[in-house]
């Protein structure tokens, strides 16, 4: 079953420090492309910016090394639910146009991803 309408629930504010994401990944909105991600789905883990300045916060002599370490799973549980998002219709990153249009049901998605069963 693909969702169809979205409701503010289904999102929360992307909060990714020195936009991390973007940089590591090029993440963009899932629903228009363009790299100003406002939002992100509920089902969404804590960023990897957020991740990389907690630990900044607790270490600052943290190296690159550990670092990559420190974000390996994470990023790996990004691309999951990513994954996982696409194949019930519903976008990871929105930016704020997007997300407007979404929650008043002007746009509709229709196979995010490349899946074209059916
Ligand atoms: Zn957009």
């Amino acid at each position: 079953m693909k969702k169809t309408t979205f409701i503010k629930e289904d999102f929360k504010k992307f909060e990714d420090n020195k936009n991390v994401m973007m940089q590591l990944f090029g993440i963009t909105c899932s629903v228009c492309g363009i790299d100003e991600i406002a939002y992100t789905a509920i089902n969404a883990p804590k960023t990897i910016g957020q991740i990389a300045h907690e630990a900044y916060e607790e270490n600052p002599d943290i190296s690159d090394e550990e670092l990559d370490k420190l974000i390996e799973s994470p990023i790996k549980l990004w691309q999951e639910v990513d994954d996982y998002n696409s194949s019930i219709g519903v976008p990871t990153f929105v930016c704020d146009n997007c997300y407007d249009q979404l929650l008043n049901n002007e746009i509709h998605i229709s196979n995010i991803g490349q899946e074209e069963e059916e």
